[in-house]
This record gives C-alpha cells, sequence and structure tokens, in this order.
C-alpha cells in the first residue's frame, strides 16, 4: 500500500487509542499524539511515532507533524482532531479555568490541527480532516452549556473548512458520538453530575464502545476520496435525547 501518514490527537485512551489500533492493523504509518506519551508508547504499534504534544500548543503541534513527515517521507494523508475533555457545570459556579481548558483543548486544538496540515492537502488536492465532536454540538443537555459550546464550534468550524475545501478536493467530516464508555466523564470534577450521568448510562442500559465509534472513524475514512461522509452521528440505540 502507498505510504499513507494519520495523525490521530487523543491516543493515549478512549477512541483514540481505538481508532490507532485498527489504522495500525490495516497498515497505516501513524503519529499518535497526547500528554500522557508513555501509554502512547504502551499501545506498542508498529511503524508508529508518539510524540507528547498538547493539541493547544500551534508550535508543538507543527513540530511533531513536520518530524513524523520528514521520518516516514509522506505528508499528512488524514488528521483525526479527537483530542477532547469534557468537564461539566452550571455556567453560574463552574471554575472559569474549566472552560479555559476546553475550549484551548477542544476548539482551539481543532484549529491548531486543521491549520498544520491542511496547506499541504490543499496542493496536494487530496486529504482528510475527521473532526471528533459529539451529540452535543447538535443539541443541548443540562450541565453542558460550556462543552456544548466547545462542540458547537467545531460543527462550526466544520462546516466551513469542508466548503471552503471542496474546491480542493480535501474531506472534512464530523463524526458526533452520544454517550460511549472512556476516560471522558472521570474528569468531571462535581461529583453529583457524574454520579448522575453514570446513573443515566446504566439506565439506558450502557453506553457504546470505543470500537463502536472507532469503527465509524475507520469507515468514514476508507470510503474514496471523491466520497465524504459530512456528518455521522453515532449513539446507543437506547439513548433518547
Ligand atoms: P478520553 O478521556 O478517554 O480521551 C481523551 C483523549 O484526549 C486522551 O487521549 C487525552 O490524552 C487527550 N487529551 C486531552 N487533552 C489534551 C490536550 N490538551 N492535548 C493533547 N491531548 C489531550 O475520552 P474519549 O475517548 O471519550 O474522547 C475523545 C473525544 O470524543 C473527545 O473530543 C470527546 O469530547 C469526544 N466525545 C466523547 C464522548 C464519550 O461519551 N466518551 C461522546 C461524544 C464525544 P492525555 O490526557 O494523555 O493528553
Amino acid at each position: 500500500m502507498d505510504k499513507k501518514l494519520v495523525v490521530i490527537t487523543g491516543a493515549s485512551s478512549g477512541f483514540g487509542a481505538e481508532i490507532a489500533k485498527q489504522l495500525s492493523g490495516l497498515g497505516y504509518p501513524l503519529l499518535l499524539l497526547a500528554r500522557r506519551v508513555e501509554k502512547l508508547e504502551a499501545l506498542e504499534l508498529p511503524n508508529t511515532i508518539c510524540r507528547k504534544v498538547d493539541v493547544s500548543d500551534h508550535q508543538q503541534f507543527a513540530q511533531a507533524v513536520d518530524e513524523a513527515e520528514e521520518i516516514f517521507g509522506c505528508e499528512t494523508d488524514c488528521l483525526v482532531n479527537n483530542a477532547g475533555v469534557m468537564l461539566l457545570g452550571h455556567v453560574e459556579d463552574q471554575d472559569p479555568q474549566e472552560w479555559q481548558k476546553m475550549f484551548a483543548t477542544n476548539v482551539f486544538g481543532v484549529l491548531n490541527g486543521m491549520q498544520v496540515v491542511l496547506n499541504k492537502m490543499k496542493q496536494r488536492k487530496s486529504g482528510t480532516i475527521i473532526n471528533i465532536s459529539s451529540v452535543a454540538g447538535v443539541k443541548t443537555y443540562e450541565e453542558h452549556a460550556a462543552y456544548s459550546g466547545t462542540k458547537f464550534a467545531v460543527h462550526g468550524i466544520g462546516e466551513t473548512v469542508r466548503w471552503e475545501m471542496a474546491p480542493h478536493n480535501v474531506r472534512v467530516i464530523t463524526i458526533s458520538p452520544g454517550a460511549a464508555e472512556t476516560e471522558l466523564l472521570q474528569h468531571v470534577t462535581d461529583p453529583k453530575i457524574q454520579q448522575d450521568y453514570v446513573n443515566w448510562k446504566e439506565s439506558i442500559g450502557g453506553a457504546i464502545t470505543a470500537k463502536d465509534v472507532a469503527d465509524a472513524v475507520v469507515f468514514a475514512y476508507s470510503l474514496p476520496q471523491s466520497v465524504c461522509i459530512r456528518d455521522l452521528v453515532i449513539t446507543p440505540t437506547r439513548q433518547q435525547n
């Protein structure tokens, strides 16, 4: 197979780790990014470069991609902007630093990644960006105000860039999972909100898995370059809202 470098952010757990395993199994060379680089390395995937990168840091992100493209001798064919944090709370009392962290990661991280790879994709007239948004980027939920704001932003950014990139044959795909079992919820600092969420997941018979979401990502990427799945929403069947 032609070398097609895939860059995955937030590959140290959850969806990112599963997407990395599946694409590696299909033979893709990978650049994996996260802050916990030891967890990236522990995946022990062949033909894979792991770098400690905070996606909100444009320079770190760009350096890691430049270095991987140099080592592999090819440009990035696909960027999966997956890194994200969900810190639920009420606007009237949530620590504003939680908003900063979410917007820095979920929004600026996505913009950074797109800027790092888009020019070369545009010149090559080929490439794929897959942004992991959320159903909270399509509709609203209690306690999700700031998080939802970040994910609505991901949708807005993706829609615009898709429009701009269409004449250049570059795909922009937005994938929006519903409740899925990963580390995401563990970072919520309000114990009551966290417990309510766990109870809700149990009440609907459990969440979908990282594998379910990775299957969707790999499917969307595997279609011909001329075919773009613009938006894909994937939730547990029993999730009503
Ligand atoms: P996890 O918490 O398991 O994974 C999040 C990943 O993002 C980790 O690898 C983490 O790595 C990375 N990350 C967080 N902050 C940064 C940062 N500043 N720089 C680089 N990497 C970072 O959660 P999920 O797998 O569930 O989340 C993946 C994406 O899916 C997120 O965008 C999330 O919003 C979205 N999502 C998840 C849903 C769910 O129910 N699980 C539902 C809908 C959307 P590290 O800490 O090592 O940096």
